[in-house]
């Protein structure tokens, strides 16, 4: 059984989405029985948001007012950190953007925070020049600006973010690639051919993945569907299990599950630090 879990947020100064502080987090995953845990707060950082409407705290378009909130946040794991026995690690989920602009700004902030590893993700529909910038989360806050032309092409985006993401080679591994079906969004078979090349991305890129059992919790199968999981497995693909928890409740939850799958698929490569 997995003994680390590396994706996991907290509620840091009321700006994260987690619902438990670092040390509650921390020690839960003490007390779960891992021996490593890796805190990644969301990285949310792009100039659009300064001309959006604003949707979270946690989303920036100052970059170094972000960079200066992971200076603290990661002084405060630390301080946390050496009061346990536990492992802890420093890590960033990041939303990618293929932009020069945004990779620039991306790269200098990495620069600075040193973290121990990074995700990779997608949380966003976009149009191309990245101006409009919506939380799939939020959808539906904007349903009046979306016609269902409109609508397809940002989901066709969606897809070619997730896969940039991979063939970036910024981040050690791709957190759940398919989060966008969590909203009953391209589950179609038509999107199976786009979600194979996320699959081949990965493998050409020497990227893992992980399998994040958020997607147990709320429709029942992980991120990605275990026919991805499958397809990642052939081609060899290192693969993680991950929690995704935002709450002390959901830390290492499904993880036999998924062990029990991953033995049943004959997985050989699984990924770890
Ligand atoms: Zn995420
Ligand atoms: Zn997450």
């Amino acid at each position: 059984m997995q003994k680390f879990n590396y994706h996991c947020h907290t509620s840091f100064k009321g700006i994260f989405d987690g619902r438990n502080t670092i040390d509650e987090m921390i020690s839960g995953a003490e007390a779960k029985g891992l021996a490593t845990v890796g805190i990644s707060n969301h990285f949310v950082c792009h100039p659009s948001f300064a001309s959006l409407p604003p949707a979270s705290l946690m989303f920036f378009s100052d970059d170094a007012l972000l960079i200066s909130l992971f200076q603290e946040c990661f002084a405060a794991i630390d301080e946390v950190a050496a009061r346990h026995k536990i492992k802890v690690l420093k890590g960033l989920e990041v939303d990618f953007f293929p932009s020069s602009r945004w990779r620039k700004m991306f790269e200098k902030a990495v620069k600075i925070l040193q973290p121990d590893y990074l995700i990779g993700a997608t949380h966003f529909i976009r149009n191309v020049d990245e101006s409009f910038l919506c939380n799939i989360y939020h959808l539906e806050r904007l349903p009046s600006l979306i016609s269902t032309e409109d609508k397809k092409e940002l989901l066709r985006n969606y897809w070619q973010n997730v896969r940039l993401s991979a063939e970036s080679g910024y981040f050690d591994f791709l957190a759940h690639p398919d989060y966008c079906c969590q909203f009953d969004l391209c589950t179609g078979e038509e999107w199976e051919e786009t979600k194979m090349q996320v699959v081949e991305a990965l493998a050409s890129s020497h990227t893992a993945c992980e399998i994040n059992t958020g997607g147990l919790r709320r429709i029942g199968r992980p991120y990605p569907d275990w026919w991805l999981v499958k397809e990642m497995i052939d081609k060899k693909i290192p693969l993680l299990i991950s929690d995704d928890a935002h709450f002390v409740k959901d830390i290492a939850f499904g993880f036999a599950e998924v062990e029990n799958k991953l033995t049943e698929f004959n997985c050989q490569k699984r990924f770890s630090f």
